[in-house]
């Protein structure tokens, strides 16, 4: 059903807004009447999401009986230090490093590309992987690393360079993660006891609908894929809590407007013919199994691990009095980190989750207080 079909058959209106004051309070009316008497706790696992939440209040505004939990949402705090070592230890034997400008400032386990940079390594941000090829196609005397990250909605993009002739002075370190087997860890977490999940919008327009079935079949889990404005996630809310009140979980795209059932099958194919499926380290959280994405062996000669043959040991993912991990797992919200707006702020972070923008410490420090205000 899409957005204006869900808010006609909620409130009786024809719309067209998605900004709609009045819309907005019919949703929070219906919520209030659908209060579940116990604690239900909601997880998303979408930086995006989290900023719609932490932007609008929606915390504030909502039942104190429904909790909205952040999860693992945003591909940045989720990169382990072994990656960003990778690239500093490349960085430090002449290479020049590509990737996007929020990994520069990612702690990694002594160092951040960042200081690498300030110290003269050659370490560049570019806005794709398009442009790190751009940079490989114009220096063939040198040696261009592209640190790569992000979930199901980015891996093709990497891919797609892969598939386009790149030179051989191009490769990349392959960071990429899947967010549905960090989907499935959260449900064998103890302590946030999550009653149903907000799918996240972008890597929905990748996958479709058919990754999250399994949570509805197997787990009895509602899912709702919303998109990113405040009525998408108060109507996802909606649709979680009536599912659980009738006792009828199943998979709502509430986002129809962009996800289509199937997904966007030619990027499923690209991920595919460029990238295993394997065991992969997330930061602080450990391995999750099948959560990422190597190249196959067929491009070997662009995996810079194996190209340069360089390897980390001991890599440091989260460093003293950090409690990202906590955070990213949702069992405790920024604030409850004593480093929280005291040593660790967004100009000068300690944990991964205060740098980039999708970060849940980040959004927190930007929008707090509309967070806070169910804490007072
Ligand atoms: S890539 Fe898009 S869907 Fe995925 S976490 Fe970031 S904002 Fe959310
Ligand atoms: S406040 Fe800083 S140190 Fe604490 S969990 Fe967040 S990012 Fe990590």
């Amino acid at each position: 059903m899409c957005i204006q079909c869900c808010l006609k058959s909620l409130t009786g209106i024809d719309v067209k807004s998605l900004k709609n004051k009045k819309l907005i309070k019919k949703a929070i009316q219906s919520l209030n009447d659908l209060t579940p008497e116990e604690l239900t706790k909601i997880t998303h696992v979408c930086g995006t999401h989290e900023m719609t939440v932490s932007r609008f209040g929606i915390r504030s505004i909502i039942p104190k009986t429904i909790e909205v939990i952040p999860g693992p949402g945003c591909p940045v705090c989720v990169c382990p230090s072994y990656e960003i070592d990778l690239a500093i230890k490349l960085a430090k034997e002449g290479k020049i490093i590509t990737t996007f400008g929020d990994m520069l400032k990612v702690p990694a386990s002594k160092e951040s590309l960042a200081e690498m940079k300030q110290e003269g390594e050659d370490i560049r941000v570019v806005y794709s992987p398009q442009d790190a090829l751009k940079i490989a196609r114009n220096n063939p005397q040198k040696e261009i690393v592209f640190l790569a990250i992000g979930f199901e909605t980015s891996a093709p993009m990497t891919a797609a360079v892969l598939l386009d002739n790149p030179p051989e002075n191009f490769s990349l370190i392959s960071a990429h993660r899947l967010t549905v087997p960090a989907m499935e860890l959260l449900l064998k977490e103890e302590t946030r006891k999550t009653k149903g999940f907000i799918c996240p919008g972008h890597v929905s327009t990748i996958i479709g609908l058919n990754p999250y079935y399994p949570f509805s079949e197997k787990y009895g889990m509602p899912c709702v894929i919303s998109g990113f404005e405040a009525i998408d996630v108060l109507i996802g809310l909606v649709q979680i809590i009536k599912m659980i009140k009738q006792k009828k979980p199943s998979v709502i795209n509430e986002y129809a407007r962009a996800v289509k059932p199937e997904g966007n099958l030619k990027a499923l194919k690209i991920i595919e013919e460029v990238y295993t499926v394997v065991d992969a380290n997330w930061r602080g959280i450990g391995t999750i199994s099948k959560s990422g994405l190597s190249l196959k062996k067929e491009f070997n000669a662009f995996d810079a691990e194996k190209k340069f043959d360089v390897h980390i040991d001991n890599s440091v993912d989260i460093h003293p009095g950090c409690r990202c991990h906590e955070v990213m797992l949702g069992n405790i919200l920024p604030p409850e980190c004593k480093l929280f707006l005291k040593n660790c702020t967004p100009e000068q972070p300690i944990g991964p989750c205060m740098v980039s923008h999708e970060g849940t410490c980040s959004i927190f420090a930007r929008y707090g207080s509309k967070n806070f205000l169910r804490f007072e």
